[in-house]
């Protein structure tokens, strides 16, 4: 590929090339970005994974002082195995207006094109401006959380955060909450001709996978409803099952992992307690009657808060005024935006590129969405040099 002539879209190129998949470690294009700061005198700050194999970087560039705004993005993306794609999905492919690699939607080009706009703005900086990248994000928004939990105890408090995950520029100030669920199902082993002598923990977790459509119906015929987003319901979602090892042996072991999808006025944890008394009432007296040790195990494994920013805050506005705009979207799936807004700093999802695209194979964002990015953050950066 010939390079272009767009510091933007050489940026894109080099942070795609930095396959970040989630389960890998991201400290190679963490060191790079520190790299790309240390001219303009950054203060960068690190939180780490427990392994250190992964880390948070919080950089602040400008004038320290007055509260400054965050741009925040995540750095890891989605694996690639058993995915069909035309081209090396960690070499940037440029062809007929669109970009391909993994990342290149969800959600590189957003952390490229500020970085690739700091060596314009960051000397006429009047106010502080941070940026934030995480790691960890697709596999629950699990990073940053030490990333927010260190501005705390180093008492930084940005006025306010703008998380560049793919809305097609649109400012999203709404999206659901999400937890996920690992449950454990133990019987007792035993010959499949003796079957009802042993407890069968598949059958058993299919009683409660089943309970869980139903419930899962139940939301979607009955509500409660906001028409505001695509999914207008609370969702509840199996998508793993791992159990049994051969027909004529009666499974002890089962396990399968489920997610709730809520929006912010639906308590899941109402949704789990009902979940748990069916266990408790329906399923497991009769595993216990055989085998007092059988039984369910649930154990949470992540939680994304909901999202749901106030119409009237500054950051809406803001983004608002760069964007050109004044809709406001509501998504179904979640975001880092939460946790910055747990923190008390309010936030806005508003990024290039489409969810459309987002964990596909030749995942790809059309150059006009890296250009109104590019718009979007020179606005931002005029504002923050005015
Ligand atoms: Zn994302």
């Amino acid at each position: 590929m010939t390079a272009t002539r767009s510091p933007s879209i050489d940026m894109i190129r080099s942070l795609v090339a930095f396959p970040t998949v989630s389960r890998d470690s991201n400290l190679e294009l963490i060191d790079f970005v520190r790299e790309l700061l240390r001219p303009y005198g950054a203060e960068v700050r690190l939180t780490f994974d427990d392994g250190r194999r992964k880390a948070n970087l919080f950089a602040t560039v400008g004038p320290r002082g007055p509260a400054g705004l965050v741009l925040s993005g995540h750095t890891d993306v989605v694996p690639v195995d058993g995915q069909d794609w035309a081209s090396d999905p960690f070499a940037l492919v440029e062809q007929e207006g669109r970009l391909y690699g993994r990342g290149t939607s969800d959600m590189k080009s957003f952390i490229a094109i500020a970085l690739a706009a700091l060596p314009q703005f960051v000397p006429r900086l009047n106010r502080p401006l941070h940026l934030a990248l995480s790691y960890d994000e697709e596999v629950g928004c699990i990073g940053v959380g030490r990333l927010i939990g260190d501005l705390a105890q180093a008492n930084v408090k940005p006025s306010g955060c703008v998380v560049g995950e793919p809305t097609r520029m649109t400012p999203v100030i709404a999206h659901k909450g999400k937890r996920s669920y690992r449950c454990e199902v133990r019987g007792r082993a035993g010959h499949s001709a003796y079957a009802p002598d042993a407890v069968n923990a598949v059958e058993a977790a299919a009683e409660g996978v089943a309970y869980l459509k139903g419930m899962a119906r139940r939301l979607r015929d009955s509500g409660p409803y906001d028409r505001g987003y695509d999914v207008a319901h609370t969702t509840v979602h199996t998508g793993v099952i791992r159990g049994g090892t051969a027909l004529n042996i009666v499974p002890h072991e089962c396990s399968f992992d489920f997610e709730v999808r809520h929006l912010p006025g639906d308590d899941p944890a109402a949704l789990l307690s009902e979940f748990k008394s069916h266990i408790a009432t329906r399923i497991e007296p009769e595993m216990k009657a055989i085998e007092s040790r059988a039984g369910f195990e649930i154990r949470q494994m992540s939680e994304i808060p909901a999202l749901d920013t106030s119409a009237e805050t500054e950051i809406v506005a803001l983004v608002h005024e760069l964007t050109g705009t004044t809709e406001v979207g509501k998504v179904s799936y979640g975001t880092e935006a939460s946790q910055f807004q747990r923190a008390g700093i309010a936030s806005v999802v508003c990024g290039p590129g489409s969810i459309e695209q987002a964990h596909k194979p030749n995942e790809f964002i059309e150059v006009a969405q890296v250009e109104a990015c590019e718009k979007f953050i020179a606005k931002l950066m005029g504002r923050l040099t005015a």
